[in-house]
């Protein structure tokens, strides 16, 4: 549960009772103490209020009376935010979560492997792009984040959250290394010194731009397409 996004609705709702109440040609004792009351929610500093309980008694001293622990209103604000949380875990359960990314490179990455391997003569192409869909599953798999964190804020957006962003230097450097590796074998998974060379230039030129980035991009839309499905 939010409690920031508890506060910030709380305010909203003030605001929206205020203006109802305004509406009244004839201002009753009863209306104005009302305002005031929404008056006080609005302007009360909020910041050092981290949970329920603890908002729910600024709001029983503004607006309710008697014994708080036997504060019907108390008790309906709290089923209200129970609802409300229990609605949003639930569409949390439905968010891909970071095990599904990994699986999901993983499949990926194997099937690339298995792609050269059936190959009599993989070309230069097929070795590059089982490259990157390994580099791109050894950076997500160095994050060491837990499996369990969801990778998007929500379902109708497949960008990653911030800290999932591909860091494109890093992923670069590992795709390097395994060309590198490639560059140094002695049968068909051997990369040509062109295509080393190729590759090594278009990282060295221009970060942003670069081939590279065009093709990681591609692939990030690939592996989130897959993983919203
Ligand atoms: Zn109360």
């Amino acid at each position: 549960m939010n409690i920031k996004k508890i506060i910030l609705s709380q305010k909203i709702i003030s605001r929206k009772i205020i203006a109802k109440l305004k509406l009244f040609d004839r201002k009753t004792a009863d209306i104005n103490e009302k305002i005031s009351q929404e008056r006080d929610i609005i302007e009360y500093d909020f910041s050092n209020i981290d949970n329920i309980d603890s908002f729910t008694d600024v709001i029983h001293k503004i607006k309710h009376h008697g014994d708080k622990k036997r504060c019907k209103l108390c008790k309906l604000i709290n089923a209200e935010m129970l609802e409300d949380s229990n609605l949003n875990e639930k569409e949390d359960d439905l968010l891909p979560r970071f095990g599904n990314l990994i699986s999901i490179l993983e499949e990926n990455a194997a099937y690339e492997r298995s792609n050269v391997e059936r190959k009599r003569m993989p070309s230069q192409n097929d070795l590059t792009r089982w490259a990157l869909k390994d580099a791109v599953l050894a950076y997500y798999q160095g994050l060491n984040m837990p499996h369990d964190m969801p990778i998007v804020l929500n379902r109708f957006d497949d960008r990653l959250i911030t800290e999932l962003a591909p860091n494109f230097e890093n992923i670069s450097n590992i795709w390097l290394q395994k060309l590198d590796e490639l560059r140094r074998k002695n049968d068909k998974y051997m990369l040509t010194m062109d295509e080393y060379d190729k590759a090594e230039s278009d990282l060295s030129e221009e970060m942003r731009g670069s081939a590279f980035e065009k093709q990681l991009d591609r692939y990030r839309e690939d592996f989130m397409k897959q993983l919203m499905r």
